[in-house]
């Protein structure tokens, strides 16, 4: 089986949901007491917090693709836990000289084989107003909207003053299903991305649906791809 290099801590709330899920997944495919081969450096959210608030993007890319280098060389594949992240990817995988499983990628793919054409984007400001995440998606012809200015900085509270505290609410969760709900109803979206790796925190892990349309857990996905990798590999 091949070695999954996670960098994880952005935050940990979500970090946990990656570990756990590799492991469900690669223990239902080879039965018995199987579990992943997983090296996961988890970082100090607080410190990367700081440098995207700062815009210091070029220096997030190269402090992740060293801690990379150094702590997880043993990796085959890296997984960056977080879809804000993404931004600095290629530095990553440039600098690392590891192969990046791109979350956008995989969201993507399982946007197609929903066999959708517009979806609903939620995340951090970052994810949401920048095109580097959005253009991932439009690389596959999906169109992306995003919900409005006051919704997007009410998704952003969520994320940074709740979520990655480990906070979880019911007040948040309808918060999110009302800005669902104008995606899908006002401007068309036939599927909603929960592409921020604590969103999917929200919800039952189960619940494909909202406001009748499907919802896409970036983290379930991104981890179930790096488990599958790892399979793959191991034949
Ligand atoms: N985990 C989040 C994401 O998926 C946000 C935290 C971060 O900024 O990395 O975008």
């Amino acid at each position: 089986m091949k070695k999954i290099g996670i960098l994880g801590g952005m935050s940990w709330p979500s970090t946990i949901e990656y570990y756990r899920i590799i492991n469900q997944r690669v223990n239902e495919a080879l039965g018995g007491n199987h579990s992943a081969q997983i090296i996961l450096y988890s970082v100090d959210f607080a410190a990367v917090e700081k440098m995207q608030k700062a815009g210091q993007w070029e220096e997030l890319g190269s402090m992740l693709a060293l801690l990379a280098k150094r702590f997880l060389p043993e990796a085959d594949i890296l997984v960056i836990a977080t879809n804000t992240m993404h931004k600095v990817a290629e530095q990553i995988e440039q600098v690392s000289g590891k192969k990046v499983l791109h979350i956008g990628d995989v969201t993507a793919c399982a946007v197609k084989r929903e066999q959708l054409t517009k979806v609903g984007l939620l995340g951090t400001r970052f994810t949401m107003q920048e095109n580097f995440y959005k253009d991932r998606l439009r690389n596959y012809e999906i169109e992306v909207a995003v919900p409005e200015l006051t919704e997007i900085n009410q998704v952003d509270s969520i994320i940074y003053d709740q979520l990655v505290k480990g906070v979880i609410s019911a007040e948040a969760k309808n918060k999110l299903e009302n800005i669902i709900r104008r995606l899908v109803e006002e401007k068309g979206c036939q599927g909603i991305i929960l592409g921020c790796t604590e969103l999917p925190l929200l919800f039952d892990e189960n619940q494909e649906k909202c406001c009748g349309v499907p919802l896409f857990h970036t983290t379930n996905l991104h981890a179930a791809a790096a488990a599958d990798y790892a399979l793959l590999q191991s034949v």
